[in-house]
């Protein structure tokens, strides 16, 4: 369990929202008048000490248009794109550009339909690991059971905290189980076991 990053969902709706809207200018100006099919994905970012992260994908196929990557870049640099940048795609010339950490351009798929694509910041969900809390104590316990005597009552594996990885390596005591391998991530085990 790492430590919630607050105000993080906000900046997410936040700049995923402004991407759409820049996005969808850049397909008005390209295309006026075709309705795209919109596609979002979003991408997990992990750290090796906990933290977690989320980025944004977005991508606007427009079926049947036709817009070049020279009429893409200028309609970046005109609505405020910086680092304008051509380059080849899969289908042909592709362009795209940069601002503030967010990435947009356009390429044009095999069958040749153009897609206007953006991608947001990744933005940190999640800070530092900390060790979930313990998942059995002396309260909890039900009768004829005691704490796991490997965990002593936690759950999780002793050498990762449960994070899976110790200094950006896989943690040799659980091999990424996360879970204390005596109780199994109960905390407890049975008095006559
Ligand atoms: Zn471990
Ligand atoms: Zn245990």
């Amino acid at each position: 369990m790492s430590e919630e990053i607050e105000g993080a969902a906000e900046e997410f709706e936040r700049s995923a929202n402004w991407l759409r809207s820049e996005l969808r200018a850049l397909v008005a100006a390209l295309a006026p008048g075709v309705e795209p099919a919109v596609e979002e994905r979003i991408q997990e970012r992990r750290t090796t000490r906990g933290a977690m992260g989320r980025q944004l994908t977005v991508t606007m196929t427009l079926a049947g248009a036709s817009c070049a990557a020279g009429a893409a870049s200028e309609a970046m640099a005109a609505a405020g794109w910086c680092s304008v940048e051509a380059g080849e795609g899969p289908g042909g010339p592709s362009s795209k550009a940069r601002r503030d950490g967010f990435e947009v351009g356009l390429f044009r798929r095999p069958s040749g339909s153009p897609v206007v694509w953006g991608k947001a910041p990744t933005v940190w969900f999640h800070g530092r690991w900390t060790r979930p809390p313990r998942a059995a104590t002396p309260q909890t316990l039900a009768p004829g059971d005691r704490l796991c005597r490997m965990c002593d009552g936690w759950g999780t594996c002793g050498t990762c905290e449960g994070l899976g990885f110790v200094d950006g390596r896989r943690c040799v005591e659980c091999g990424l189980g996360m879970d204390c391998s005596s109780c199994g991530g109960s905390g407890r085990e049975r008095l006559d076991g």
